[in-house]
């Protein structure tokens, strides 16, 4: 299992990590990325992190 931490003060609101997660666990809420799925469904493909350019998504086993 793997625990996604998007960093809401870092995230500038592109979208791209909702729009690249395999998973579809991730959504647009009040303008910033947040984890809104079942975490148990993330692939840990590192994805979300590898498409955004702020530095806000950090993955880590858990
Ligand atoms: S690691 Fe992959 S499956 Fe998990 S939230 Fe990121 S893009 Fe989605
Ligand atoms: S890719 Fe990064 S900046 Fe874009 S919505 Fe996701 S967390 Fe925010």
């Amino acid at each position: 299992m793997y625990t996604v931490t998007i960093d809401r003060d870092k995230c500038e609101g592109c979208s791209e990590c909702v729009d690249n997660c395999p998973a579809s666990i991730l959504e647009m809420v009040d303008g910033k990325a947040d984890v809104t799925g079942n975490l148990e469904d993330c692939l840990g493909c590192e994805s979300c992190v590898s498409v955004c350019p702020s530095g806000a998504v950090t993955v880590a086993e858990s």
